[in-house]
C-alpha cells in the first residue's frame, strides 16, 4: 500500500514493478544520459530522410535486448510464448513507474518494455509455429522489432474502412495498399499489416480483415516517407506501400478473416500503456512544480505562496490521484476476466486529459523554464497530445463509454 492508494499491489507486481525501477537505473538512464548530446540533438538524431541515425537504432536495440536479457523486457507477455505470463496491472504499474521516474527527458525509457506495437504481445500468440519458430525468438531477445499497420489514409477511427487488399495467390496472398501513421515502421524488421481477405464480409463490416506478419525488407514493400511531426526533422511514423507482396500461409497471425480482434486486442494493450504513461509524467511534472514553486521568487515571496501557482497545481493532483485509480482498476478488472471496455476507455481518456492539463500547467509554472527542452515538458507534452489521438481518440472513446450506458452497463 502506498501512502495514497488503499490497497497493496499483489507481492508478484510489486517486486517485478521494483525491479523495473532497479533496471531504469542501472541500464536505461545511464545510456540516456552518456549519449543526450545525439538523443536530444534532433540534427543528430535523425538521417537527412528522417529516419533514426544509425547509433540511435542501435541504442533503442540496447535497451531492448539488456531489458529482455533482465527479464522485464517480456514481462507481460504470455508464457505459452516464453514471456512472463504477468498480468496487465504489472504491465500497468510497471510502466507508470518508468515514466513516473525518467519524466519526459529520457528518450529511451520507452523501449524497456514491449509494447505491442514494437515487439511481442499477447497479439502474437496465435502465430503459425513456423513464425513461432523463426520469428519469435529474435523479438523475445529484443534483437528484432516489429510495428503494426492498421491505419491507412481513408481509414483511421473507422479502422474496417482498410482497403489494403490481400489477393489469393496459390497457396498463400498477395497484398497491395497503403499504411500510414504506422509508427516504427522505418526501423522495425516486421509489421503485422491488416489487409481484407473477403471483401464483401469486410464491406458488412462482418470480419473478412485478416492480420499478416510481413517482413519490412519483402520484395514490393517500401517505407515512402517518414512522416514529420511537431516541427521534428524527422521521426518514428511513415507512410508505407505494398505492391503485390507475396505473404505465405505461416504468415497469417490468428483466424483468417478475423484479424480485427487482432487489432483490436493491441489496441486495449495500448490503452493501459498509454494509461500509465499518461499518469506517470504527471506524477513526475507535478513533483517538479512542486519543487520549483518552492525556489523560485517573484515579489519578494515563493510562487508557492501565490494561490494563483498552488490551486491550479492542486487541482492537477487530484485528477491524476483519480486517473491513478482508474487505470489500477482497469487492469485489475482486465485480469480477473473482465471485458471492462467501458472502465478502460474512461482511463485512457481521463488520464490524458488529466496529463494535458497537468503538463501544461507544469509549464505554466516554470514560466520561460517551462519551453526549454532542458526540462523536457515540451516532450512530455507531445507525447500526451498525441495519445489522446493514438489508440483511440478522445470522442471514440466517449462514443464507447456512452454506448455502453446506452446497452444498459450504468454501473459506475
Ligand atoms: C503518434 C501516433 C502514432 C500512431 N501509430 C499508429 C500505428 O503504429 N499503427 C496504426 O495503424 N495507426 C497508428 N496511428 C493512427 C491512429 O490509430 C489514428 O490516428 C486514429 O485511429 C485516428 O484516426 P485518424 O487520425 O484518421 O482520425 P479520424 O478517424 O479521421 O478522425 C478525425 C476526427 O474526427 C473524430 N471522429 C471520428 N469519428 C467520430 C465519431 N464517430 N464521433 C465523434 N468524433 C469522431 C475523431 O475523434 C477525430 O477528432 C497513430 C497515430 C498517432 C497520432
Amino acid at each position: 500500500m502506498s501512502g495514497a492508494i488503499g490497497f497493496s499491489l499483489p507481492d508478484d507486481v510489486a517486486a517485478v514493478v521494483e525491479g523495473v525501477e532497479a533496471f531504469t537505473r542501472a541500464e536505461v538512464i545511464p545510456r540516456f544520459e552518456a549519449n543526450h548530446e545525439l538523443l536530444d540533438d534532433v540534427r543528430r538524431r535523425y538521417d537527412d530522410k528522417g529516419r533514426y541515425a544509425p547509433e540511435v537504432v542501435d541504442l533503442i536495440r540496447q535497451i531492448r535486448t539488456a531489458s529482455a536479457r533482465a527479464g522485464y523486457f517480456n514481462l507481460a507477455v504470455p508464457e505459452s510464448m516464453g514471456g512472463g505470463g504477468l498480468g496487465l496491472l504489472a504491465y500497468y504499474a510497471a510502466w507508470e513507474r518508468i515514466y513516473h521516474l525518467c519524466g519526459g527527458t529520457n528518450w529511451l525509457a520507452q523501449f524497456t518494455i514491449s509494447h505491442w506495437a514494437f515487439g511481442p504481445s499477447r497479439v502474437l500468440e496465435r502465430v503459425t509455429e513456423r513464425a513461432a519458430a523463426e520469428v519469435l525468438p529474435g523479438m523475445m531477445a529484443g534483437e528484432t522489432m516489429m510495428c503494426f499497420g492498421m491505419s491507412e489514409p481513408d481509414a483511421g477511427s473507422d479502422a474496417t474502412m482498410i482497403r489494403t487488399r490481400a489477393v489469393p495467390d496459390g497457396d498463400g496472398w498477395r497484398l497491395s495498399g497503403r499504411k500510414i501513421w504506422t509508427t516504427h515502421v522505418p526501423i522495425a524488421e516486421w509489421m503485422i499489416a491488416l489487409a481484407v481477405t473477403d471483401p464483401e464480409r469486410a464491406a458488412a463490416k462482418r470480419g473478412g480483415i485478416s492480420a499478416f506478419l510481413v517482413p519490412t525488407n519483402a520484395e514490393g514493400f517500401a517505407v515512402e516517407q517518414i512522416i514529420r511531426m511537431w516541427g521534428e526533422p524527422g521521426g518514428s511514423e511513415a507512410e508505407s506501400v505494398f505492391d503485390e507482396v507475396r505473404v505465405e500461409p505461416w504468415q497469417l497471425v490468428g483466424e483468417l478473416h478475423e484479424g480485427f480482434a487482432i487489432g483490436l486486442s493491441g489496441v486495449s494493450l495500448g490503452r493501459i500503456y498509454n494509461s500509465a504513461r499518461a499518469v506517470g509524467l504527471s506524477r513526475w511534472a507535478i513533483e517538479q512544480s512542486v519543487a520549483y514553486s518552492q525556489q523560485r521568487e517573484a515579489f519578494g515571496h515563493k510562487i508557492a505562496e501565490y494561490q494563483g501557482v498552488s490551486f491550479p497545481l492542486a487541482d492537477c493532483a487530484t485528477e491524476i490521484h483519480a486517473a491513478h485509480l482508474l487505470g489500477l482498476n482497469a487492469a485489475t478488472l482486465l485480469d480477473a476476466g473482465h471485458r471492462a471496455i467501458k472502465e478502460l476507455s474512461m482511463a485512457k481518456s481521463y488520464s490524458v486529459q488529466a496529463a494535458l492539463r497537468t503538463i501544461e500547467r507544469a509549464m505554466q509554472t516554470h514560466g520561460a523554464m517551462g519551453f526549454t527542452n532542458e526540462l523536457g515538458f515540451v516532450e512530455a507534452y507531445h507525447t500526451i497530445r498525441a495519445i489522446n489521438v493514438a489508440d483511440g481518440t478522445n470522442e471514440i472513446l466517449a462514443r464507447t463509454i456512452f454506448q455502453r450506458l446506452l446497452g444498459g452497463d450504468l454501473d459506475l
